[in-house]
C-alpha cells in the first residue's frame, strides 16, 4: 500500500499513476486517484492492479494539477471501488495508509450529526470528520489539527480541499511519508511539490526528499512546506539530495 501526492505546475494524473506503479511492490488490492480541478475534486477508482486504473483514465481522462493517489491494502471494508481511496466528503479528499482504532466511536459519532457514510472504511471518518470541522468555520490548517487529535492509530494521510488549488496537508504517526522538492522556477521562487510514501516512488520527479518524523503534520503549497511535530510547534526537517535509480 502507498501514498503520491503531487502539487505540480503541469498535469498530474500520469505522474500519480506512474509513482503507484512504483509503489506496486509493496502490495495492494485497489487503487484511486484525486486531483483538484476548477476548484472541485474529481476522482477515479478501481478494484485490482494499477493497470486498471490506467484503463479507466485512458477511457475517462482526470484533467488538474493537484492530486492524490493511493495503493489500497484493505483492512476496514472489503476491497471495492466505493472502499477504495480517495476518500472524499464534501470539501475534503484525503488517503490514508494504516488504521484508525477509535473509528467505530467516531462514526457512530458523526451518524448522530446526521452524516452519511458512502464506505466501509475507517479511512472515511477522517474525511468526514476533517470536513464537519471545515463546515464549522475552520480554515484547512486548523480542520487538519483538530481532525489529528482525535484520530488514534497508524497512519501516513495526504489532504486536498475543494477551492484550494495550492494548497496540500499531510500527516505521519507510524506509517512513513516524505516529502519532495522539484526545480524552483528563478523567476517566481514557485516549484512542484511532492508527497510520497517512500523517495523511490519520487525518484523520477526529484530526489531532494525531506523525511517526516513521528507524529509530523506538514503544509505544502508551491512555494515550499511548513512541517510541525506533534504538539503543532514549527520545526525543521532538512532536504538531501539523494542519488537513487530512477
Ligand atoms: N485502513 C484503510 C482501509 O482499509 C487503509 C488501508 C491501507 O493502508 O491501504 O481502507
Amino acid at each position: 500500500c502507498g501514498i503520491v501526492g503531487i502539487l505540480g505546475t503541469s498535469e498530474v494524473a500520469g505522474r500519480l499513476v506512474e509513482s503507484l506503479q512504483r509503489l506496486e511492490y509493496r502490495g495492494y488490492d485497489s487503487s484511486g486517484i484525486a486531483t483538484i480541478q476548477n476548484g472541485r475534486v474529481d476522482r477515479r477508482r478501481a478494484v485490482g492492479k494499477v493497470a486498471a486504473l490506467c484503463d479507466l483514465l485512458d477511457m475517462d481522462p482526470l484533467d488538474g494539477q493537484a492530486g492524490i493517489a493511493h495503493t489500497r491494502w484493505a483492512t476496514h471494508g472489503v476491497p471495492n471501488e466505493t472502499n477504495a481511496h480517495p476518500h472524499h466528503a464534501g470539501q475534503v479528499a484525503v488517503v490514508h495508509n494504516g488504521i484508525i482504532e477509535n473509528y467505530a466511536g467516531l462514526r457512530e459519532e458523526l451518524i448522530e450529526q446526521g452524516i452519511n457514510f458512502a464506505s466501509d472504511t475507517d479511512t472515511e471518518v477522517i474525511a468526514q470528520l476533517c470536513n464537519s470541522y471545515l463546515n464549522a468555520g475552520s480554515t484547512p490548517f486548523e480542520a487538519v489539527q483538530q481532525t489529528l487529535q482525535r484520530i488514534h492509530g497508524a497512519f501516513a494521510l495526504c489532504f486536498l480541499f475543494e477551492g484550494e488549488d495550492d494548497l496540500m496537508i499531510c500527516a505521519r504517526q507510524g506509517s512513513p511519508l516524505v516529502v519532495g522538492y522539484g526545480e524552483a522556477n528563478e523567476a517566481t521562487g514557485r516549484r512542484e511539490m511532492f508527497v510520497g510514501s517512500d523517495a523511490l516512488a519520487l525518484a523520477p520527479m526529484t530526489q531532494k526528499i525531506a523525511y517526516l518524523e513521528e507524529g509530523d503534520m506538514a503544509v505544502l503549497t508551491r512555494s515550499g512546506v511548513d512541517v510541525y511535530d506533534r504538539a503543532f510547534q514549527p520545526v525543521t526537517r532538512e532536504a538531501r539530495q539523494l542519488k537513487l535509480d530512477a
